[in-house]
């Protein structure tokens, strides 16, 4: 029988998407179908990294780290600012072309790669057939006949009974990246990396903001020496990060929410003008499958895979955050395109070691690799060195003296096992430690190396230096 596709892509945000253009690039002919709608009713690819994720909140993150500099950081330059004002407005307007034009350009590359774009719900009915039914009016649309299925569904919100959304008062993360003014009193259920960023970007624009974390630890993901380095930075910057904070219900009365959360002092209460609910996000596996075509999912409803990503039924892959965490953009598109290699014939695959992860604070956190925690449970023998940003010249010149690079090495091989920055462009730094663990490196290969002076780079260097006791610029 001729089949009409080679693959199917369901979803197109930066899994899919990715995972599309790389099958058309190997000659496989696809088609994409997202459901997509952005808040003007329109269909819109990018999936939720472009729409309301990953790019909404930087533009937003940049926006409200200009205002505060210009308020707060200015003064040291020599420079005035005083009759500073911030146009909410405007920056929204901002973050929507970027997040525009964004979205086109995928749809560019999808066209200019003949990825065929059909927007709509789809459903899988076979392994071999998936229905797409249109939004508006819930009718079939089309009948794909193909040989490989992608799911790249992504993921939504995590939900909490004791807070219902509620527009204009309870919000998700989307929510929260849209509001057009500043709100006075601003509360955020977890202090995880959304509660973190949106709690940065109002905070930064005059809210104050209170953050309920149920864990006793903050971000303890992160390795701890940043975490604490980390929370002890964002609560000088008012952020009101409070840990062991259990929300037992949030109410929406007089055009303010009631809080009630307890904490190891017993039952606590707080109002606030906006609440921004950030526990997690779920998979989008429902409504996509009948129980009957045998595709796995796990006790979350993530969709089972395999190390080709390959769910439990042949030429059917999962992709993204719907296959669980990390879920990070481009944890999602480097499994679109080993997947597209893979139905290619060719051998290839993800590195889940070397996946780096970052929080766009300022500073900003990322590391790659084990955590010193980590490598101790292993029973690792290890050395540690590390570099603050204070004896950095070019930090000093440039005035982001804070944190520091931390790099873990094996004691007997010396390979490096984890690098963890707190720093400005920490996001940008983490890429050279991706890189050398990549390819393999060791501390002595990091401290071989030359780096251009003056720069933030040169803070690797020298941790790496340090990791042998040699680190030039402070006393090891
Ligand atoms: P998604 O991006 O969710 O895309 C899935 C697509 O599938 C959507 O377009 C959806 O409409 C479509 N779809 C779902 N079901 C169907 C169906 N049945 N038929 C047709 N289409 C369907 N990650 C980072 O790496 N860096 C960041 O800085 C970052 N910041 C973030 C900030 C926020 C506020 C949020 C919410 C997330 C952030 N993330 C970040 C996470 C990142 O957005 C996700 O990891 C990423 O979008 C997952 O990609 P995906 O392709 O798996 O799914
Ligand atoms: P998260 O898992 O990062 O953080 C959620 C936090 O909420 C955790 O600290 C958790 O302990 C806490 N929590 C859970 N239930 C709670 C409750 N009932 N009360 C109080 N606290 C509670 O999830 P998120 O911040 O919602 O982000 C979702 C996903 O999006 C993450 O997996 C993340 O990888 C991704 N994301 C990534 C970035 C980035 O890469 N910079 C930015 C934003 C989001």
């Amino acid at each position: 029988m001729s089949l009409e596709w080679d693959v199917v892509v369901i979803g197109a945000g930066p899994a899919g998407y990715v995972a599309a253009i790389r099958c058309a690039q190997l000659g496989l002919k696809t088609v994409c179908v997202d459901e997509w709608l952005n808040l003007r009713s329109k269909p819109s690819l990018g999936g939720t990294c472009l729409n309301i994720g990953c790019i909404p909140s930087k533009a937003l993150l940049e926006s409200s780290y200009l205002y505060h500099q210009a308020k707060v950081d200015f003064e040291q330059h020599g420079i005035a600012a005083p009759s500073l004002q911030i146009d909410v407005k405007a920056m929204q307007a901002r973050k929507s072309k970027v997040v525009q034009e964004l979205t086109q350009g995928v749809r560019t590359l999808l066209k200019a790669n003949d990825v065929k774009i059909i927007h709509g719900h789809a459903k899988i009915i076979a392994a071999d057939s998936v229905e797409v039914f249109s939004r508006e009016t819930q009718a079939k649309t089309d009948e794909l006949k193909t040989g490989n299925i992608i799911i790249a569904t992504g993921s939504s919100p995590v939900r909490l009974q004791q807070a219902e959304q509620m527009e204009g008062y309870i919000l998700d993360s989307a929510g929260a990246l849209e509001l057009d003014a500043v709100p006075e009193r601003l509360g955020i259920i977890g202090a995880g990396a959304i509660g973190l960023e949106v709690g940065s970007v109002w905070s930064r624009l005059g809210a104050e903001v209170v953050l309920l974390e149920a864990m006793h630890e903050f971000l303890s993901i992160a390795d701890s020496k940043l975490a604490s380095l980390a929370k002890r930075s964002l609560t000088k910057q008012s952020l009101d990060i409070r840990l062991d904070a259990r929300m037992v219900s949030a109410q929406v009365k007089n055009k303010k929410v009631h809080v009630v959360y307890e904490d190891k002092a017993g039952e606590q209460k707080e109002v606030f003008d906006k609440l921004v609910i950030a526990v997690g996000r779920k998979p989008n596996s429902d409504r996509l499958f009948g129980e009957e075509l045998g595709i796995e999912r796990d006790e979350r409803s993530f969709i089972m895979v395999d190390e080709d990503c390959q769910t439990s039924v042949p030429n059917i892959y999962a992709i993204g955050d719907v296959v669980g965490a990390p879920m990070l953009a481009h944890k999602g598109s480097d499994q679109g395109v080993m997947v597209a290699e893979h139905i290619s014939g060719h051998q290839t695959e993800v590195n889940y070691d070397l996946i780096p992860s970052v929080i766009y604070t300022h500073p900003e956190i990322a590391w790659v690799g084990k955590t010193e925690d980590e490598c101790k449970a292993a029973g690792l023998k290890i050395r540690v060195g590390s570099f603050p940003f204070a004896a950095s010249g070019r930090a000093r010149a440039v005035a982001e003296t804070e944190g520091l690079i931390k790099i873990i090495a094996d004691a007997e091989t010396d390979a490096v096992l984890g690098v963890h920055i707190f720093s400005a462009q920490a996001s940008e730094l983490i890429a050279q430690a991706v890189l050398m663990m990549e390819m393999q490196a060791t501390a002595e290969d990091i401290a071989l190396t030359m780096f251009a002076h003056p720069t933030l780079s040169e803070a690797m260097h020298e941790a790496a230096l340090s990791v042998h006791g040699r680190a030039i610029h402070i006393k090891n």
